[in-house]
C-alpha cells in the first residue's frame, strides 16, 4: 500500500502546519464537487478514486456509503480496529440576494490565514461535515500514527441519516471503537443521543351549528418556543398545553363552544404560539375576557424571565358555521393537557442530560379534521415506548385514534466506556484542562451504529464549527488543529 509520507512510530507530535495544510488540501477538493444531502453521488465517485488511488480497496453500498480499511502503523498492529466514521453531505443554504444552484455549483472556501476561520463565499460551508471527512483523509493519508482503523463516511445524515441505517453489523465486524466526527464544538464528546418517534392522533370531527351568539379568538404567543430536543429542558411554556389547559379550566365556569384549535410550526419544534376559537352567550364575554386575562397574569409569574413576552390575547371575530360537538371538543382539550410534555426522565448516567421527553408540536383542529402531533425522544428506547403507550391509552381514553409513525435509533450512555476515557484522558493530557462529557437530546447517526451492536464502544468529537446550516458558517481553523493533536494522542493509545 502506498502511502504520502511516512508516519511517526510514537505519539510524538506530527508537524501541525502541515496537517493543517494537508487538511485544507482535502477540504477544498470536497468542495469541488456538490454534494448537498441526497446527491452525493459525484462527491462519493471522486472520494472512491481519492481512496482507490491511495491503495485502500474501497467499498461502496447501495445507499453510496464508502468504506476501507488502512492498515496500522508499524509497531501499532497490536491495537483494537477503530472505525473514524464522518457524513459526506452538506445543508446548502446560501445568502439572500447569491447566486447558488446547490446542485450544480460549487462550495467556494475563503480562508482568512490571519483570524484563523475558514468560510464559503455567500453559502454554508460543508464543514458538517466535510471538516470529519477531511481529517479522516489526512489520517488515511498516514500523517498521524495510528492502530488499525476503519474509514466509514456515510450520506444522507442532514436529511434522512439513511446512509448510517444502511450501515450493517458486517461492516462493523470487528470494530472495537467508532469514533464519530461530526460534533461542533472541540472541547467536547458527546456519549449519547436520543431517538424520536412520531405519536399523531386523529379523530374526524363532530360538528354542530354553535352555541351562543357571539365568537371570540383566543391567542397564546410570544413564546420563545426552540428545538424540541435540545431545549426541552430549559422550562418553556408550550403555547398549544397553556392555551388548552387555559380554555379546560375556563370551561368550569363559563360555558363555550370550541371552532377551532391551531398551534405549533414543526413537530420537532416547541410551540411559540396557539389559537382557539370559542362560541358563548354575548353576555359571558366580559366574564371570559377577565378569566383570560388573569390566567395571562398566572402564566407570566409562572414563567417569569423564561417567557417575558408571554401574551394571552381575546379578540371578537364574526360567529363561525360549525363548533365541536361538546364531548368531542372535551376529549380534544383532554388529551391536550394530558399528553406527556416536556421532559419525562433524567439521565442516571449523565448528569443534567434530558434521557426522554415530549413535544406535543402541532395542533390543527377544525371542521376539516382534527390532527395532534407529537415527538417523543429518548436515549432508552424502553423509555421511548413508555411515552408511546402512555399517549396510546390516553387516545384511546379521548376517543382518538392514535398512530405511532417513525423512529430513529437511539444511543444510549454507555457506562465505563473505555473509548470516552481514552478521549478525555489524551483531552488532558493535549491541553491540561477536563473535556467536557456531554449528550444530546437529539438525533446523531451513532443510534444507527450503536443498534447493530450493544457492545460498540462509541464516541462523537470534532472542531468548533459556528453557524452550521447557515451561509455564515464558520470552522475554526485553531479548533482543527487542536482536534488533530487530540487524534494524534489518542489514536496510538486506544488499547
Ligand atoms: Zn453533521
Amino acid at each position: 500500500m502506498e502511502r504520502t509520507s511516512t508516519p511517526a512510530q510514537t505519539a510524538e507530535r506530527t508537524d501541525e502546519a502541515a496537517a493543517l495544510a494537508d487538511f485544507l488540501e482535502n477540504f477544498r477538493l470536497l468542495c469541488s464537487v456538490p454534494h448537498p444531502s441526497g446527491h452525493e453521488k459525484a462527491l462519493c465517485n471522486l472520494l472512491q478514486a481519492w481512496a482507490g488511488g491511495h491503495g485502500f480497496a474501497v467499498r461502496r453500498n447501495a445507499a453510496d456509503d464508502l468504506l476501507f480499511d488502512v492498515p496500522a502503523t508499524p509497531g501499532l498492529e497490536h491495537l483494537p480496529l477503530a472505525a473514524l466514521q464522518a457524513h459526506l453531505d452538506m445543508v446548502c443554504i446560501a445568502r439572500e440576494g447569491t447566486p447558488f444552484d446547490p446542485l450544480a455549483d460549487p462550495v467556494v472556501p475563503v480562508l482568512d490565514a490571519e483570524a484563523g476561520v475558514l468560510t464559503a463565499s455567500g453559502t454554508s460551508l460543508g464543514a458538517d461535515d466535510g471538516a470529519g471527512v477531511a481529517l479522516t483523509m489526512s489520517i488515511a493519508k498516514g500523517l498521524m500514527p495510528h492502530g488499525p482503523l476503519r474509514i466509514l463516511w456515510t450520506t444522507d445524515e442532514e436529511a434522512g441519516m439513511t446512509g448510517a441505517e444502511a450501515v450493517t453489523a458486517d461492516d462493523l465486524a470487528g470494530v472495537k471503537y467508532l469514533l464519530n466526527i461530526d460534533s461542533e464544538e472541540s472541547d467536547t464528546v458527546i456519549v449519547s443521543s436520543a431517538a424520536a418517534a412520531l405519536v399523531v392522533a386523529t379523530t374526524a370531527p363532530r360538528m354542530e351549528p354553535p352555541a351562543g351568539d357571539s365568537a371570540l379568538a383566543v391567542t397564546l404567543s410570544g413564546l420563545r418556543g426552540g428545538h424540541s430536543g435540545m431545549e426541552i429542558g430549559a422550562g418553556r411554556c408550550n403555547a398549544i398545553i397553556a392555551l388548552a389547559r387555559a380554555l379546560a379550566e375556563m370551561r368550569k365556569t363559563i360555558p363555550f363552544a370550541l371552532a377551532s384549535f391551531t398551534g405549533g410550526t414543526a413537530d420537532n419544534a416547541i410551540p411559540a404560539k396557539a389559537a382557539a376559537q370559542i362560541t358563548l352567550a354575548a353576555k359571558d364575554r366580559a366574564a371570559a375576557a377577565a378569566f383570560l386575562a388573569d390566567m395571562e397574569r398566572t402564566l407570566r409569574s409562572r414563567y417569569g424571565d423564561r417567557e417575558p413576552a408571554l401574551a394571552l390575547a381575546t379578540e371578537e371575530t364574526p360567529l363561525p358555521p360549525a363548533v365541536f360537538a361538546q364531548p368531542q371538543a372535551d376529549a380534544i382539550l383532554a388529551y391536550v393537557t394530558e399528553s406527556m410534555d416536556g421532559v419525562h426522565t433524567m439521565s442516571p448516567d449523565a448528569e443534567g442530560l434530558v434521557e426522554s421527553s415530549s413535544n406535543l408540536g402541532l395542533i390543527a383542529a377544525g371542521p376539516d379534521g382534527v390532527e395532534i402531533r407529537q415527538m417523543p425522544r429518548s436515549s432508552v428506547a424502553a423509555r421511548l415506548e413508555e411515552i408511546e403507550t402512555r399517549q396510546l391509552a390516553l387516545g384511546a381514553g379521548c376517543g382518538l385514534a392514535v398512530a405511532v409513525e417513525e423512529k430513529s435509533c437511539p444511543w444510549p450512555v454507555k457506562p465505563g466506556s473505555r473509548l470516552v476515557a481514552a478521549i478525555a484522558g489524551a483531552y488532558r493530557r493535549v491541553n491540561g484542562t477536563p473535556m467536557k462529557v456531554s449528550a444530546i437530546h437529539a438525533g446523531l447517526e451513532c443510534g444507527a451504529f450503536a443498534a447493530l451492536s450493544a457492545d460498540l464502544d462509541i464516541a462523537s468529537i470534532g472542531p468548533d464549527i459556528l453557524g452550521a446550516h447557515s451561509p455564515g458558517e464558520t470552522l475554526l481553523l485553531p479548533s482543527v488543529a487542536k482536534t488533530w493533536r487530540l487524534l494524534e494522542t489518542l489514536l496510538p493509545s486506544l488499547g
